[in-house]
């Protein structure tokens, strides 16, 4: 349903906590938020309300963990597939290979996919649809994230708007979108991304939107989008109004 996602200098897991408050109007029924801290990804998830995570964010890290994390990735759900319990809140992971993974939308051919992945010894921990694009693009990452996310997105029917990170990529971030809206806001060394403008306008007024088969390449310095054959394309700036 919401998805936030912040990359730059400040702490992020409060900026994620409150940029998913921010969106809470849109309803939903289910919160997390995974960051990246010394090479790893930790997090943090709850049933309920944004405020019930933001109690759990304060109780499971530490002042320096919260310190030290500069990027992560968060997501109010409303679920389509699997009851709104914690297991199935996003973010979703490929524990392997380090990714975790938030979406908008519906994997339509979900079933057939995961059946694939298990068979090729990839294990679920949740009912979602959402949980097979963490492992697809999990199994086909060998070091480059675009590569991964653009293969797992050809496999792909259905609608998504996704954030995604990887343990051992802490300065970027990749969004995508197909049928479900995408917005990043530029700001001055931080970047912010998000379902819905709300989320960003108290961070900057400068955003791009994401058009269907687009994919972008985040980092606190900016913004390179491409299709999903990694195609570089162009995207116009634009100036939030004050009534976003
Ligand atoms: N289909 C996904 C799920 O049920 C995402 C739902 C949403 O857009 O929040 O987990």
């Amino acid at each position: 349903c919401g998805i936030v996602g912040y990359i730059g200098q400040s702490s992020a897991p409060s900026i994620l906590v409150s940029g998913l408050k921010r969106l809470e109007y849109r309803g939903y029924d289910s919160a997390g938020l995974s960051i990246v801290t010394d090479g790893s990804i930790q997090t943090c998830k709850a049933a309920g309300k944004v405020a019930a995570l933001d109690e759990r964010v304060g109780t499971t890290w530490t002042g320096d963990d919260l310190e030290k994390a500069h990027v992560g990735i968060a997501h109010t759900r409303w679920a389509t597939h699997g009851p709104p319990t914690e297991v199935n809140a996003h973010p979703h992971h490929d524990l392997n290979s380090g990714i975790a993974l938030v979406h908008n939308g519906i994997i339509e051919n979900y079933r057939s996919l995961r059946q694939r992945l298990e068979a090729d010894g990839h294990t679920f921990l949740s009912e979602t649809d959402t949980e097979v694009l963490a492992h697809l693009i999990g199994q086909g990452y060998k070091g480059d994230l675009v590569q991964a996310v653009c293969d797992a997105l050809h496999q792909v029917e259905g609608t998504f708007g996704i954030a995604v990170i990887a343990a051992d990529k802490p300065d970027q971030i990749i969004t995508a979108r197909r049928g479900s809206p995408i917005v990043i806001g530029v700001g001055n060394g931080e970047t912010i991304i998000a379902s819905d403008a709300a989320a960003i306008i108290s961070h900057t007024r400068q955003v791009i939107y994401l058009e269907d088969n687009d994919l972008a390449i985040v980092t606190a310095d900016g913004v390179e989008i491409r299709d999903f054959n990694s195609v570089p394309v162009t995207r116009e700036v634009a100036e939030l109004g004050f009534d976003a």
